[in-house]
């Protein structure tokens, strides 16, 4: 190792897994995965597809979702400052030969960009309930599904477990209060298994979503005073900080009121979800085995079917 890369390494301990997981795309927290790596991204993706209950309705998000049921969602509320906004050229021919040409000049073409009706989701379960309110009434038994998507957050950052584009995938509950809590509480348990069965050394906290500016810190506390949003927490090495690699939400009635969503006897409806950070616990397992996965733990490649 050069000076250079040692020291590189000692500010953080994933850069010396950069090498074998990723390719740099000139932009802070984008990479292109490699083969190594998406071979045990596939493998978790199995795993959590065996513990997806048979009732579960299986749905595969776009990058992208509306903007308007985003907005309608309340987030920008509450993440205004990390999320990202479709733009595009719009106008006549003329106006965007004449925005191109200034880039060919060596000018500026985005002052001439416009705002489509298109964000990038920040987060896979966000598309989900507009989709469920259309349905009608949630049956007495509530619903459940299993859905995933590529996520952005405008929070560039080196350290590989911080992504401005990452993958999540979720397990998301519609019905009563009571539902959501016992799916919640299951899930907590199950989680804690898998996180065993992989070998990773995880804890589970009462949590609260970084929510922006002052006003957000007071809803922050009001989350954790509520124990709304738990997660679970794995260190990438010893003495860092733990990595939040997975999620457990109770939205209450919040995502039932803003779509109308309602329950038998017209009652809104509860939700929660389960999100699973992909490339947070793909990161953390070669963070804690190594990247030659034919010497990670037997057990760990027999959970993984490796
Ligand atoms: P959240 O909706 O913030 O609870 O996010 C759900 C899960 O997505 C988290 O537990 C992380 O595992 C993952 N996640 C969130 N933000 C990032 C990020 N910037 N990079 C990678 N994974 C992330
Ligand atoms: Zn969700």
């Amino acid at each position: 190792m050069t000076a250079n890369a040692e020291s590189a390494a000692a500010e953080d301990p994933l850069a010396g897994l950069a090498a074998a997981l990723f390719r740099p795309m000139d932009a802070e927290g984008v990479y292109a995965r490699t083969a190594l790596y998406e071979g045990v991204i596939e493998a978790l993706g199995a795993r959590v597809s065996a513990q997806r209950v048979p009732e579960a309705e299986v749905l595969r998000f776009p990058p992208v979702m509306s903007r308007r049921q985003l907005e309608k969602s309340g987030y920008l509320d509450s993440f205004p400052n990390l999320l990202g906004c479709v733009c595009a050229l719009h106008g006549s021919e003329s106006a965007i030969r004449s925005a191109a040409d200034r880039y060919a000049k060596g000018g500026d073409w985005t002052s001439a960009l416009a705002p489509s009706d298109l964000v990038l989701s920040p987060a896979a379960c966000y598309p989900l309930y507009p989709l469920v309110a259309a349905r009608g009434r949630v049956p007495a038994a509530g619903l459940i599904f299993d859905v995933a998507g590529d996520c952005f957050r405008r929070e560039p950052s080196r350290s590989l477990d911080r992504l401005q584009s990452f993958r999540m995938r979720e397990f998301v509950r519609v019905g009563t209060a009571e539902q959501i809590r016992e799916f919640r509480d299951d899930w907590m348990t199950r989680a804690q298994t898998l996180a065993q069965d992989l070998g990773l050394a995880a804890t589970l906290e009462v949590a609260s979503d970084p929510f922006f500016g002052r006003v957000g810190q007071m809803k922050a506390v009001s989350q954790v005073q509520q124990s709304l949003k738990f997660e679970l927490l794995i260190p990438y090495h010893a003495g860092t900080r733990p990595t939040a690699c997975m999620s457990f939400n109770y939205h209450r009635e919040h995502f039932g009121q803003v779509w109308g969503i309602q329950g038998e006897r017209g009652e809104l409806a509860h939700t929660g979800c389960v999100a699973f950070g992909m490339d947070r616990l793909a990161v953390a397992l070669f963070a804690q085995h190594g990247t030659v996965t034919a010497r990670w733990p037997a057990g760990v490649r027999r959970a993984l079917a490796l």
